[in-house]
C-alpha cells in the first residue's frame, strides 16, 4: 500500500481506501462485510468511509458491528460518517441539514452505530442552504474541541462556499475543512480539475474521491446491457441508472475506447479506471466500493499499474475520453 498525505494536515491515509455505499445492509451482508473490512486492513487500507444515509443508518451499524468484531487496533484504521440527508425515509427538518443541532446529535448517533469514541473524519455531505455557513463551521469547531471529530470537511460543496467556510474559520480561530470528498473518475473530472484547483494550495485542502468506476461503468461491466445484480440494476436506484448510463450515450462510448489500452497493458479497465485517478497529486485516496470480495481483491491490485502510466499512456487515455 501507498500512503498519502490528506492535504497539508499530518493525516496519511492509504491511497485506496474502502466505502460502504449501496452495498452495506443491501447487496452485503455480515459476512461479507467481515472478509470485505478484513481483506482491505490486511493489504494496507486504513480509511473506511460511510454516512447518515446509507441505508438509513444501517451501512454504519454493520461496519461497527464488523469492526467490533475484528478487533482492527483502533489506530490501526480512521472511519469516517457524513452529515446532511438524515438517517429516517422522509426526515423532519431537525432531523437533515447542516444546523448545529443535527450535526451534533448526527456525529453522537454515528459514533454509537460506529461503536468508536471519534469519527476520523466527518464530512458535511451536501451544502445546506438553510443554513448560516458559519453556524455549521461553529458545530463542527465545537465537535473537533470535544475530541469527538478530528478532521472536518466537506462533500460536493461549491468552491466559493468552502472558501467562505475557511475565512469564517480563520476569522473566529475555529477549525478549518480539511477536506472535500468529491466524484472523480475519467467521465467526471471538471470539479476536481478546475473548480477546486486553487483550493489545494490556499487552503491545504485534500480530497477522498467518491466513484473511481462511476458505479461500475468504468470496469466495461455494463459495455453489453445491465448484468442482473449489478448496481445499477438494484430496486430504487432506477434514478442511477439513468444518470451513469442513460443520460449521456457518448459515455459509453468512451469506456469502449479504453478497452484497448487495458488491453495493451495487461490489466482490467477497472484497474486502469482506479490508477488513473491516483496519478493526480491533489487526490489523497480513492475510495473504492465492491459488492464482491474478488471485485476489492482485483480493485487493489490498481495500485501495481501506476509506475506504467506515464505520459504516452496518459495521452492515450485522454484521447479516448475526449
Ligand atoms: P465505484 O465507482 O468504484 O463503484 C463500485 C461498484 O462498482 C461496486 O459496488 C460494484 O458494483 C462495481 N465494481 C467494483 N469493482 C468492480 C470490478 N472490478 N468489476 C466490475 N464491477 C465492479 O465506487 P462507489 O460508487 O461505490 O464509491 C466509492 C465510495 O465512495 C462509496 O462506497 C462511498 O463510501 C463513497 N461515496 C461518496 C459519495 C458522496 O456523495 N460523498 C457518493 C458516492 C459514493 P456491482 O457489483 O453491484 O455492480
Amino acid at each position: 500500500m501507498q500512503y498519502r498525505r490528506l492535504g497539508k494536515s499530518g493525516l496519511q491515509l492509504s491511497a485506496l481506501s474502502f466505502g460502504a455505499w449501496v452495498t452495506f445492509g443491501k447487496q452485503v451482508g455480515r459476512s461479507l462485510a467481515r472478509n470485505l473490512l478484513a481483506t482491505a486492513h490486511d493489504n494496507g487500507v486504513n480509511f473506511f468511509d460511510n454516512a447518515e444515509t446509507y441505508n438509513n443508518g444501517v451501512a454504519e451499524t454493520l461496519m461497527g458491528d464488523v469492526l467490533a468484531d475484528l478487533r482492527f487496533p483502533r489506530d490501526s484504521y480512521c472511519v469516517s460518517s457524513k452529515v446532511y440527508f438524515g438517517a429516517v425515509d422522509n426526515p423532519l427538518p431537525t432531523q437533515r441539514g447542516l444546523s448545529r443541532k443535527h450535526v451534533i446529535e448526527a456525529c453522537n448517533q454515528a459514533l454509537q452505530r460506529l461503536r468508536v469514541g471519534h469519527l476520523d473524519l466527518y464530512f458535511c455531505h451536501r451544502p445546506d442552504p438553510d443554513t448560516p455557513i458559519a453556524e455549521t463551521v461553529a458545530a463542527m469547531d465545537t465537535l473537533v474541541r470535544q475530541g469527538k471529530v478530528l478532521y472536518w470537511g466537506t462533500s460536493e460543496w461549491p468552491a466559493e462556499a468552502i472558501v467562505e467556510a475557511h475565512r469564517v474559520a480563520k476569522e473566529n480561530h475555529m477549525y478549518a475543512p480539511v477536506m472535500e470528498q468529491p466524484q472523480y473518475n475519467l467521465l467526471h473530472r471538471e470539479r476536481v480539475e478546475q473548480e477546486y484547483a486553487p483550493l489545494y494550495d490556499t487552503y491545504g485542502m485534500g480530497t477522498t474521491i467518491w466513484s473511481p468506476l462511476a458505479s461500475g461503468l468504468l470496469s466495461g461491466k455494463y459495455n453489453q446491457g445491465v448484468p442482473a445484480e449489478s448496481r445499477l440494476a438494484q430496486p430504487g436506484y432506477e434514478w442511477l441508472k439513468e444518470a451513469v448510463l442513460e443520460h449521456d450515450a457518448s459515455r459509453l462510448d468512451k469506456v469502449k475506447r479504453l478497452a484497448p489500452i487495458a488491453a495493451e497493458l495487461g490489466v482490467s479497465m477497472a484497474q486502469l479506471a482506479i490508477a488513473w485517478c491516483l496519478v493526480n497529486p491533489h487526490v489523497s485516496t480513492v475510495m473504492l466500493g465492491a459488492s464482491k470480495l474478488e471485485q476489492l481483491e482485483h480493485n487493489l491490485g490498481a495500485l501495481a499499474l501506476l509506475p506504467k502510466l506515464d505520459a504516452d499512456v496518459i495521452r492515450h487515455i485522454e484521447q479516448a475520453v475526449a
